[in-house]
């Protein structure tokens, strides 16, 4: 979508800290860390959030969620613990509505019971 931040971070049209990249899946650094290690991973395919991307093409989740298994491991991030988060809508503290999943590491994550 042409106005939308995060397909222009695809594109190249606005700059970030790609981590990762294959034909599907787009994951960079998120620019305000919540965690020592803190990525978003995205899917180059346009969608506003998980619950459209899940009725449109579900296999997108499936790439993404490959992606991040496959980025977590090459940084060992797997062996010490992360945590995948999506935000939905406007109490899931979404703001940018382009799907993206957290990815965050690093540390002893707090909230969730821990
Ligand atoms: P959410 O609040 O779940 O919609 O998450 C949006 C995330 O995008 C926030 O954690 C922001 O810090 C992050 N963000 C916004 N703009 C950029 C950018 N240009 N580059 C990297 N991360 C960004
Ligand atoms: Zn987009």
């Amino acid at each position: 979508m042409s106005d939308c931040l995060f397909c222009k971070i695809v594109k190249g049209d606005i700059p970030s800290s790609k981590v990762y990249e294959d034909e599907s899946v787009y994951g960079f650094k998120d620019i305000n860390p919540m965690a020592k290690d803190h990525y978003l991973f995205i899917h180059k395919k346009h969608s506003k959030d998980f619950i459209e991307q899940v009725s449109t093409d579900p296999t997108q989740i499936i790439d993404i969620y490959k992606a991040i298994a496959k980025f977590t491991k090459e940084i060992n991030l797997d062996q010490s613990g992360l945590r995948v988060v999506t935000n939905l809508g406007e109490n899931g503290g979404q703001t940018v509505f382009h799907t993206h999943f957290h990815v965050l590491g690093g540390e002893k994550l707090r909230g969730f019971g821990a």
